[in-house]
């Protein structure tokens, strides 16, 4: 994509988005926010006129991830390996993704474990392409599976296995309150299906 730079940080959804398009949205949320109970009797002038918009821009913002080829992250840096078919690890990736029942956030952190064929992909681009694939709107089991097999179908691998631990926002703050609740999810393909190698990926994991 022509608005990405990949040397640095994406450019954001929120600016090169139309003007047009944000102003609309934001007299939308003004809208929505007009409608919850006492807020403009309540609430300063700052806040009534200009969260909105900021509102907005995190929406677009957190759903970024949309307008990103991951061809472009991956393309330059795949490389070849030869004799080296044991497990690779990149661990404690922090992201944070947005729940796509509540529009809330989820956080935490993705570890990925893979055993090459012949490709292997930079370390750098492990965490690039969590964070490319992690802002959308999401449920975590399936962040967990689309990390997985985007992988997959880059490098072509004997296996890739994907771990999440991720705080939700929709868990902690609303409904059942549960502060300090934490998901686990994992996705496996190719060999590590078999308990041999799942668990040669766990004590690697655990080794300080
Ligand atoms: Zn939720």
């Amino acid at each position: 994509m022509d608005s990405q730079n990949l040397n640095g940080k994406y450019e954001t959804i929120s600016t090169k988005d139309n003007p047009e398009k944000i102003e609309r949205m934001a007299e939308l949320m003004k809208e929505i926010l007009s409608l919850t109970s006492n807020y403009s009797e309540n609430q300063s002038k700052e806040i009534i006129e200009k969260t909105p918009k900021r509102f907005i821009k995190y929406l677009l913002e957190s759903s970024e991830g949309y307008t990103i080829n991951i061809d472009d992250i991956v393309k330059d840096a795949l490389f070849e390996v030869n004799n080296y078919k044991d497990i690779i690890i990149v661990s404690d990736i922090s992201f944070n993704s947005t729940c796509e029942h509540h529009l809330l956030p989820f956080f935490g952190e993705c570890s990925i474990g893979y055993i090459p064929e012949n490709k292997v992909l930079g370390l750098s681009k492990f965490p690039r392409v969590v964070e490319a694939i992690s802002k959308k709107f999401y449920l975590q089991e399936n962040l967990t599976r689309d990390i997985a097999t985007i992988l997959d179908s880059y490098l072509k691998c004997a296996g890739v296995v994907v771990i999440i631990s991720a705080k939700h926002s929709c868990m902690c703050y609303r409904g059942i309150r549960s502060y300090n609740s934490e998901t686990k999810t994992i996705f496996k393909t190719g060999l590590f299906n078999q308990t041999e190698y799942l668990n040669q990926f766990y004590s690697l994991l655990n080794m300080k």
